[in-house]
């Protein structure tokens, strides 16, 4: 059985002060759910203060992006050791944002995917098409050419410490939502993509859907049979929202 997880994208958004409130509440809000489990991926600037908040808690914390290299002249960028010092469990590659607005090609995602593997970071990875992509009918396309650039690299087995994100771009911050039925088709292309390549690795594979989820609409994505969370972006800012996408989560 694969266990639910429901990640938080707080984006480039936040303040410390604001931070303490948010944290509190999400602390409050998850203490005694079960069988979910939790992250909130935060700007670099907060992860000590993610760090303190939530270590004594069942929900841990990560980042949204990480560089490629392991160290040296590279100003303004985090490596994956520099994460594990601030005790991340969980590092986001691929997001579209980072893939559109900074140029990250495929190439770039899976050089950062194995970075943050070979630190010891579980890495969520993000797929998904644009609005066009699936108007022209290559969804399946596009999201398997994301995926075989990582698992070029490092295999299929490479995603047993993995977790991959289905987020269609057309959906991010737009309120426009993927229905149930629409993320089921795509996440079960990519478990039988992965299950062709590695039966158990897929069958274990948490494959989380993002795009516009919210309290009123995770109840359904999450009862499909591969939909195994959420990555969860604008509702990730409201407590009570993201609170009541892990109460939906749980088993
Ligand atoms: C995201 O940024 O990964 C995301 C899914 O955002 P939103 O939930 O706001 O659509």
């Amino acid at each position: 059985m694969r266990e639910k997880l429901v990640a938080g994208n707080w984006k480039m958004n936040g303040g410390l002060a604001e931070n303490v409130v948010l944290l509190d509440a999400v602390i409050a809000g998850v203490a005694g759910l079960r069988g979910v489990q939790s992250t909130v991926c935060v700007p670099f600037p907060y992860l000590y203060q993610a760090q303190h908040a939530l270590r004594n808690t069942s929900i841990a914390w990560g980042a949204e992006s990480v560089s490629q290299y392991t160290h040296g002249a590279y100003t303004g960028e985090v490596s994956a050791a520099m994460l594990l010092d601030f005790g991340c469990r969980y590092v986001i590659v691929g997001h579209s944002e980072r893939r559109a607005l900074f140029g990250e090609e495929d190439g770039v995602v899976a050089d950062k995917f194995s970075a943050a593997q070979a630190a010891g970071l579980i890495p969520i990875l993000c797929v998904g098409e644009t609005l066009a992509e699936r108007d022209a009918g290559i969804t399946e396309a596009v999201v398997s050419s994301q995926l075989d650039a990582v698992v070029a690299r490092g295999g299929a087995e490479c995603l047993a410490t993995a977790v991959v994100a289905y987020e269609p771009v057309w959906a991010i911050g737009t309120g426009k939502t993927a229905t149930p039925a629409q993320a089921q088709a795509v996440h079960a292309f990519i478990r039988g993509k992965i299950a062709a390549m590695n039966a158990a690795v897929a069958n274990d594979l948490q494959i989380l859907y993002g795009g516009s989820v919210k309290a009123a609409n995770a109840n359904e994505l999450f009862s499909m049979a591969d939909i195994d969370g959420g990555l969860i972006g604008g509702a990730s800012l409201d407590a009570a929202e993201f609170t009541a996408i892990c109460v939906a989560a749980q088993s």
